[in-house]
Order: structure tokens, then sequence, then C-alpha cells
């Protein structure tokens, strides 16, 4: 077993395994001293349980360090670089941690009377106005919990907006490139979804796009900037073309972070467009959640949007709660309740700490890191489209080309690197595809170190060192996990009957 190629530079914790907890066990050890319990009436009929239940015994102490050690085991943004491209792991200020946690918002229950919960539904609709301001769109639903909750909504919306004209539309249209939730929503929400191809300069095809266009086409959806981190140069020609055939034109807004504070969504032309909070708006995602995907729309759309929704008058803030109190079209619920509130206070608050210019900074850094990125490793790395780029530099594997290392056995040695690897093998569009997204979190120097990390990786690579890549990770608890078994296990494999 040979060294790393560069120091360890980030993240320590991984090294050492942990035992279970139940192989801690020291019996009749405990961290609590609990009296012994009062004789009271069996009313089991003397099928109590007579034995030990089978908890570890552990002092405090030890219960304590074992968590903690657990927690350091935990790649996360807090603990160093995450260059996962598309996914904008940004830092969350701890003032929204602060915010989140003030009694007034961490306290309330959604059935409470709503003359008791005045200050959480002001903010509800404060988040939405300020989504709204930078948008440039007329309205918006709070309640969707992710990206994909979001794109599920705003096609449910599209549907219902289509229904209302008597206008039963079958085909979504999905740029190949696009993020695997977009086909999976317009297929959920029962389209029949067609990929459009992109072009050799990693743009939507207009003319495909325009081929495919027609009277049964209810949507496209864009991601813009798109996944291959490119602007969507002809976006206003897009714009004209889904209009002329009668079809909305969705936004995938999980990339906003490139241009918030600096392009306006509505200017572009869309009519529908999901936020992910937790990427753009630095509230903590990860883990699967929780997340909070807010759908900002026109005002062709916005009679449609789902109930509750926050409205205000003279009297105070109240919730529209259901379909035959609404004086619009809502096309039902998504939610329980009215979204997840703890993540608006966190947007919230990050919104009205930076302010318009401070987000329009936010924007222009997250973009200047990438692009050093990619300037910086455009050599060493390979490139399947020119810069500039956006908020995210792509790379694809021929720079690994007859050296015996593959772009996942890359990833796997930057992990004893002490960095949680970039995306891998995304967008679809581009072989061997690595996507990495600074955001504009990372300083200089943490990316200088990173430059240098790759780098010296990629040496050793072209240096015909192969079977280290092939042994990598060699630092962490778990070694290389073999991910190709889930494609063999039955229960992984499992796929929807059809109907
Ligand atoms: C993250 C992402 C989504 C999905 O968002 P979730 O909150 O994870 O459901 C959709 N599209 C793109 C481009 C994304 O990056």
């Amino acid at each position: 077993m040979s060294a790393p190629a560069v120091t360890i530079t980030g993240h320590r914790g991984l090294q050492h395994e942990e035992p279970l907890i139940f192989e801690r066990d020291s019996p009749g050890m405990t961290g609590v001293d609990l009296p012994e319990p009062a004789p009271v009436n069996d009313r089991l009929g003397g099928l109590g349980r007579q034995g030990r239940i089978g908890l570890p015994g552990l002092s405090e102490p030890e219960v304590v360090r074992h968590y903690l050690r657990l927690s350091q085991k935990n790649y996360a943004i807090d603990a160093g670089m995450y260059p996962l491209g598309s996914c904008t792991m940004k830092h969350n200020p701890r003032l929204n941690e602060k915010m989140a946690r003030l009694p007034g918002f961490a306290g309330v229950h959604p059935l409470q009377p709503v003359s008791t919960v005045q200050g959480a539904l002001e903010l509800i609709g404060a988040t939405g106005h300020w989504l709204s301001v930078l948008t440039g769109m007329p309205a918006v639903a709070m309640s969707p919990a992710a990206g994909a909750h979001g794109e599920l909504t705003g096609l449910m919306i599209i549907r219902a907006a289509l229904e209302d004209r008597g206008d039963a539309r079958k085909r979504v249209l999905v740029p190949e490139s696009a993020h695997g939730t977009n086909p999976a929503s317009a297929a959920a929400c029962g389209y029949v979804v067609e990929s459009i191809p992109a072009n050799e300069r990693g743009r939507v095809d207009l003319g495909a796009l325009k081929a495919a266009l027609g009277p049964d086409v209810a949507a496209f959806m864009l991601t813009n900037p798109n996944t291959c981190g490119l602007f969507e140069s002809d976006i206003i020609e897009i714009a004209q073309a889904v209009h002329a055939a009668g079809a909305f034109f969705y936004c995938d807004g999980a990339n906003f972070n490139a241009i918030v504070g600096r392009v306006r969504p509505a200017d572009l032309g869309i009519d529908c467009m999901h936020i992910n909070l937790h990427k753009t708006f630095s509230t903590p995602h990860g883990g699967g959640g929780p997340g909070s995907g807010p759908v900002v729309l026109s005002a062709a759309l916005a009679p449609y949007a789902p109930v509750p929704y926050v409205v205000s008058d003279k009297n105070g803030f109240r919730l529209v709660e259901s379909v035959e109190e609404s004086d619009a079209k809502p096309f039902g619920r998504i939610k329980g309740f009215h979204g997840q509130v703890g993540m608006f206070v966190r947007a919230l608050a990050y919104m009205m700490s930076l302010g318009s210019d401070g987000l329009r900074q936010v924007a222009e850094d997250a973009v200047l890191n990438a692009n050093y990125l990619l300037a910086s490793l455009k050599d060493t790395l390979s490139v399947p489209f020119e810069g500039p780029c956006m908020h995210e530099a792509l790379f694809d594997d021929r720079f690994l080309k007859d050296t015996g290392v593959s772009t996942l056995d890359f990833a796997k040695a930057m992990i004893d690197e002490g960095f949680h690897p970039m995306t891998m093998y995304f967008p679809l569009v581009v072989h061997g595809a690595l996507l990495m997204e600074p955001t504009e979190t990372e300083s200089k120097a943490t990316l200088d170190t990173f430059i240098a990390m790759v780098r010296g990786l990629a040496e050793r690579a072209k240096g015909g060192d192969a079977d280290y890549f092939h042994g990598a990770p060699r630092l962490t608890p778990r070694r290389r996990l073999d991910e190709t078994a889930a494609a063999r296990n039955p229960i992984l494999r499992w796929s929807p009957p059809a109907n």
C-alpha cells in the first residue's frame, strides 16, 4: 500500500473503525440512575417481558463519545469542500440557524389557530415575495418539499391550466442533459416524455426542439444554466417557439445560484420554475432533506397553484385551506400543511442578510470560482465544451484514456485526499463526466489546494499507477464498496409494475 499522492488536506475523522454501540456493551453499565418503579397493577396477565430488553450498557461519556466519533465520519460542507456539481453545496450561515431556532418559529404547530401564528404566516408571505421579486414572477407556490416535488407541482399546475382550456395535451419535451428528476416528474404526472438532443456546443438543439413541438406538447422543461454548466444562449427563441406551439415553458431552477440577482427568469419567457431553497438559498441539504422547492408562476398559471396559501387583508394574515374556499382554481393540495417553514426562515434570513446586491455577488463569485477551476484544470483534465462556464465546470474522461483508470477510480482516490468527489457520470451527454461546482463558499486558497490535489492525482494516473486508483479509498473505515452489487440485487433492481 503506497501513500496518498498529496498530503491529506481535508477531513481526517474518517480513518478509524468505530464498533457498533452493541459491541461496546458492558452489561449492567448505565448512564442514568432511575428509581425502582413503584408496584403497579399488572394488566398484562403475566405476559409482561421478564428478561432484559437488550439495550447496550454504556456510561454517558461512552455514549457521547461514540456518537461524536460517528458524526466525525460524516463528510459534510461543514467539514470541507464539497464540489458536487448540480447540487450547490454551499455554506449555511449560522445566522440562519439562529433564526430558525427562535422559539416563535421553532415552537409553532401547523394546527394552531391562525391568530396565534401571524408572524409565521407573514414569514411565508415575505419569503415568497423575495422569490417573486428575484424571478420577476407574479405568484409562488410555497408548499413543495424538494426540487423534484416542485417539478411535479409545476407540471400539475400546467396540466390544470391546459384542462381548464379544454386542451388535454400528452407530451412533455425534456433535453437529454436534464437531471433525471425532470423526465421522472413528467412521467409521474402521466405525460409521455420525449428527449431533445444537445448540439455540439452543449446547448439544446433548437432545430430538433422546433421539429418536436406540436399541438399535443404540454410543456418543454429546460434547465438554465444547464447541467453542462452552460447558459442556454438561445433561450428567448426557445421560449417563443414553445409559446407559439401553445405549450408552457417550464424551467428547472435548481441552478439558479449562477444567475440570482443578475437575470430574472420571467424576462426569459419562463412560465413556471421551481427553486431549490436548499441549494441557492443556503438551507441545509443532503441525506434526503428536509428540502424546500417553491414554484414561481406566471400570471397565466397562478390561478392553479395548490392550497394552502397565505393571504392578507386589514385583519392580518390567514390561510386559504381548501379548493372550495379559494376564489382561484387550485388543482388541490400537494403536501400536508404549508411547506418546510423552518427552511423558509433560513432562506429569508439568508436573503435579508445579503440583500439584493449581496445576492448578485453570490452569483458572480460562484461563476468566478467555477471558471477558476475550469481554467486551472482544463489542460490537466479534458473539457467537452470550451468555456467560459457558469456555476460549474464540466470535464470528461479523455484525459484518462489508456491509463486503466476510470472516472469512478479517480473519484475514489479523491476521498483519500480528504475531499468529497465531484459529481460523476452526469450529465449523461458527456462520456465519463466529472462535474465540479465549487460555489461562492470556497476561498481561493481552498480552490488552489483542490486544484493541486486534482493535478497530483491526474499525474499519477497518467504515470501508469492504475493499481493505486483501483485500491482507493484506503483511509476510510469501509474501503471500496462494490457498487455493481446494487445492480445484481433483486430488491434494489425493483421497478414499478407496468399498468
Ligand atoms: C437537485 C436538482 C434537482 C432535484 O432537486 P431535489 O431537491 O433533490 O429533488 C432537479 N434538477 C436539477 C438540475 C438539480 O440539480
